[in-house]
């Protein structure tokens, strides 16, 4: 993070995932499970697809995970940002993979299984997107 006013554009939050951007506010990476079986649902879905309840709980992941999979999409130019960014697959610790941004690494570098955690991208608006870096 730094004093540059930030240029990425803050997440559209509907109500079935605002819990999520609300948790990233605060530092915190919160996914939905289901509140019968204890399956993670990422993303968040109306009806548990393992066992069909509709109860919910939002629980705080431990936002360590690995690389699954990268790229680093150059066309067209994506909006927000001055060089275009690491898209990553991450598997989490919990199970599930989630689409992010690896920060703090090259490109080159990048290897399968590469051990990363959790940090946070400011957006405009003043909110803050879960982003990756490489583990310490
Ligand atoms: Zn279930």
């Amino acid at each position: 993070m730094n004093d540059i006013a930030p240029t990425r554009l803050k997440p559209i939050v509907t109500l079935d995932i605002k819990f999520f951007w609300d948790a990233c506010d605060k530092g915190e990476l919160k996914v939905e499970r289901c509140a019968q079986c204890q399956q993670f649902r990422f993303p968040p879905r109306p009806m548990c697809p393992h066992c069909h309840s509709t109860k919910r709980e939002h629980v705080a992941v431990s936002g360590r995970g690995k690389v699954y999979s990268w790229i680093r999409p150059v066309h067209p130019k994506p909006v927000g940002f001055d060089e275009p960014p690491i898209v990553a697959l991450v598997e989490l610790e919990e199970g599930f993979r989630l689409v992010t941004n690896l920060y703090g690494v090259e490109f080159g570098k990048i290897t399968r299984d590469l051990p990363v955690e959790l940090s946070f991208d400011k957006t405009v608006g003043g909110r803050q997107v879960p982003v990756f870096r490489p583990r310490r």
